[in-house]
């Protein structure tokens, strides 16, 4: 297939969904967790759950890189760009993610901060080199599609002995995150949540291969395929996932084959281990404290490490106690089990962070599954 289109198909969507059920084992539950909130987004956008039989279960994982970052880490960001000195680059999404006492970067750029939305690195420099009396920061997040552009930023930076920009470094790795997934699962435990198998990240994936996700595959016997992000790349994927089960495999499988290979974009890692090293721990929103999970510049990049130039406290802090956003992001709840979901919290009131990501499963599901909920309760 060459078209977008054609990965849109709805006739061979449904094609593929009868070959889904009837590979299915009627005796059998599917869990599947989707990791990553291009997969929420794309199964919500396209009424996926709908073509797939009941024992068939998707499960949103913690992959939305604005979801997992912890209200802590946005007052630490607030609190930056509440310095007169500073001018702090973002993307737009993190604008309207709650920090703690309800405040966010759009209420302190109310407020005078100056905070200004940004679609690159580059612009951040470009800021950074118009402005040579102001200090710009980059509030750098994301997982590892993310962090290369990060680290050719602060290359830039270098080459252009940029005195007055830094990075706030936010970035998360996915193989620790998974691991404390799969590490958390107790069947005994309500809080964790059982699964049969991943369908695998596909940008994060184009940087890394599928190299990383045949530990998981092989220490835990759970098959990972990783996928595109159409709809199709989606069901095949699912296919893929029940054959390795029906068959006892748990294998990594590639069904992104036009994007991703085994080894990954080897220019990319490398530019990423030049400026960047790992955190001992990091906190994830729902998960917790995860160890060697995030990202540090190097010491010798430490001119433009925003923590060490504006000696920033790490901060913590608790979410809405009636925000079920961790449960969610560890695939225990589904959006409408938040008493939240639709009444004080929707996109243009957000209470968690999973309402304000388009790839959040909160807003997926207000934006594309909450009809379906009103239909399914009336019939
Ligand atoms: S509906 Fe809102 S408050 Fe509830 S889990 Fe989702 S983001 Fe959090």
């Amino acid at each position: 297939m060459k078209y977008v289109d054609e990965y849109r198909d709805g006739n061979r969507a449904r094609q593929l969904a009868e070959v889904i059920a009837a590979t299915a084992a009627p005796d059998r539950l599917y869990r599947f967790m989707e990791f990553c909130g291009g997969h929420t987004h794309a199964i919500s956008r396209y009424g996926l759950e709908d073509l797939l039989p009941d024992n068939i279960r998707m499960i949103h994982g913690p992959g939305c890189p604005v979801c997992v970052l912890p209200a802590g880490r946005i007052d630490m960001a607030i609190a930056l760009a509440q310095r007169p000195e500073v001018t702090l680059c973002v993307y737009g999404d993190l604008m309207r993610v709650p920090g703690s006492q309800r405040n966010s970067l759009l209420r302190a750029k109310a407020a005078g901060a100056d905070v200004r939305m940004v679609y690159s690195t580059l612009d951040a420099i470009a800021i950074a080199e118009q402005q040579p009396a102001r200090e710009v920061v980059f509030f750098a997040i994301g997982f590892e599609t993310t962090t290369p552009p990060s680290a050719m930023a602060i290359r830039l930076a270098t080459e252009k002995r940029l005195g007055n920009f830094s990075i706030f470094c936010n970035h998360v790795l996915t193989p620790p995150a998974i691991q404390a997934i799969l590490d958390g699962v107790d069947l005994a435990d309500p809080d964790q949540v059982a699964l049969d198998g991943f369908v695998g990240p596909a940008h994060v994936s184009t940087v890394i291969g599928t190299r990383p996700y045949e530990y998981f595959a092989e220490t835990f016997a759970k098959p990972v395929v990783i996928a595109g992000f159409e709809p199709l790349d989606v069901m095949q994927a699912i296919l893929m996932l029940v054959q390795q089960v029906n068959e006892d495999r748990h294998q990594v499988e590639n069904q992104y084959i036009r994007a991703v290979n085994r080894d990954g974009n080897q220019r990319a890692q490398a530019a990423v281990a030049e400026i960047f090293e790992l955190r001992a721990q990091f906190e994830w929103r729902g998960l917790g404290l995860i160890p060697h999970s995030g990202l540090k510049l190097k010491p010798a990049y430490a001119g433009f490490d925003a923590e060490c130039r504006f000696e920033m406290p790490e901060l913590t802090a608790a979410d809405n106690p009636a925000c079920e956003c961790g449960t969610i992001l560890r695939g225990v709840k589904k959006p409408a089990d938040c008493k939240l979901f639709g009444t004080v919290c929707t996109p243009d009131n957000p209470m968690g962070s999973c309402m304000v990501s388009s790839e959040g499963a909160c807003a997926a599901h207000w934006t594309y599954g909450r009809f379906r909920d009103i239909q399914r309760k009336a019939s």
